[in-house]
């Protein structure tokens, strides 16, 4: 198992696949100049299966989400797909994108096992997706979410940032669209994981300030009392339900205590959280002929490691090297 010195157990295995993208999120990366990892640091897909494996026979994963950067971009996705969905015990698999290609891709991933999406939308105004993401590709990601719900790639989760001045006063016109549409709406604070550094903390849209909107349209009654268990979402049940709506206040309420994630970078990085300053490196372990127990020792003893919060509210937090695009969100 992955435990740490919180007792924490890590069960869930966020493993990216690439730090390219086909967007340029405002508050992910920077129009251009952002260096890529070099093609020799990525694992190939032979060593992420091999890493999936001994996490998931040898160290209790029972959850993989493959993501990035656009995960949809590894060419040998569908395969990795159906080679882990091979694993046993199987994993449960999903994937988180932008939804670019999905509409081609989506009943390729679900016959090779994928279990279910999460696609990133954070409007529903195809001039504001031009500003956010810098790229016109709206419809391409309505299109890949519509195949994901006919591919039975379900429950389809969208994923919303709301950024100042460009789309926070879209919370209730992007639940109407989520509900209508069977999908499952969260919100996700704005972190300081952005390349360019240019995230304020008095400058974000907060959970309560999400809430507030939608209460303007919605009655929100909280699921499941106030117990979120490892699930960073808290979800709050829309007009009485069945619809429900998530809210992860990574910033505001975070849920360090209850974490249960382990994560895998695509040039072999271990990584204890999302906000992490160290690393262990797996890919040089593997390509010196490290065996499945030497790996899954240094991978225990990364976990081992895992500090006991995220840092955020010390005065004196640093945002880590590398951005969300590369660590895999
Ligand atoms: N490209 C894929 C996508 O956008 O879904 C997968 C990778 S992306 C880094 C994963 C998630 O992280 C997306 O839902 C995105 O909106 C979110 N994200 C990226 N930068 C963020 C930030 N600074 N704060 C909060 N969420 C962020
Ligand atoms: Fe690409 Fe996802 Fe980052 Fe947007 S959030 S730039 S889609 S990696």
């Amino acid at each position: 198992m992955l435990i740490d010195t919180y007792g924490r157990t890590a069960t869930d295995l966020r493993v990216s696949l690439t730090d390219r993208c086909n967007l340029r999120c405002t508050y992910c990366m920077p129009e251009e100049g952002l260096s890529w990892l070099a093609k020799p640091d990525l694992l190939t897909d032979d060593e992420i299966l091999r890493l999936i494996r001994v996490a998931v026979t040898d160290l209790g994963i029972t959850e993989v989400r493959f993501t990035g950067g656009e995960p949809l971009l590894r060419p040998g996705l569908v395969s990795l797909v159906e080679r882990c969905a091979a694993l046993r015990p199987r994993p449960r698999m999903s994937l988180t994108t932008n939804g670019i290609g999905l509409a081609r891709t989506a009943q390729a991933l679900a016959d090779a096992g994928l279990d279910r999406v999460n696609v990133s939308l954070d409007t529903l105004r195809p001039d504001v997706f031009r500003t956010l993401t810098r790229r016109k590709r709206h419809q391409d990601v309505l299109d890949g979410l519509a195949a994901a719900r006919a591919a039975g790639l379900t429950p389809v989760k969208v994923n919303a940032v709301l950024m100042p001045g460009l789309n926070d006063d879209e919370a209730p016109d992007l639940l109407a669209w989520a509900v209508d549409n069977g999908y499952e709406l969260r919100f996700i604070e704005q972190m300081p994981l952005d390349a360019q550094h240019g995230w304020k903390r008095d400058g974000m849209i907060t959970a309560e300030d999400i809430l507030a909107s939608l209460r303007t349209r919605f009655e929100l009654t909280p699921e499941g009392g106030t117990e979120r268990g490892s699930a960073p979402a808290e979800r709050w049940r829309v007009d009485g339900g069945p619809a429900r709506v998530g809210v992860i206040a990574s910033v505001t309420r975070p849920f360090c205590a209850a974490c249960d994630r382990t994560r895998l970078t695509a040039d072999g990085q271990v990584r204890t959280c999302l906000f992490a300053r160290e690393e262990s490196d797996l890919r040089g372990a593997l390509r010196s002929g490290a065996t499945d127990e030497e790996i899954a020792g240094l991978w225990r003893r990364a976990m081992w490691g895992k500090k006991a919060g995220s840092g955020l509210d010390d005065p004196a937090f640093l945002q880590p090297q590398r951005p969300m695009s590369a660590i895999g969100g």
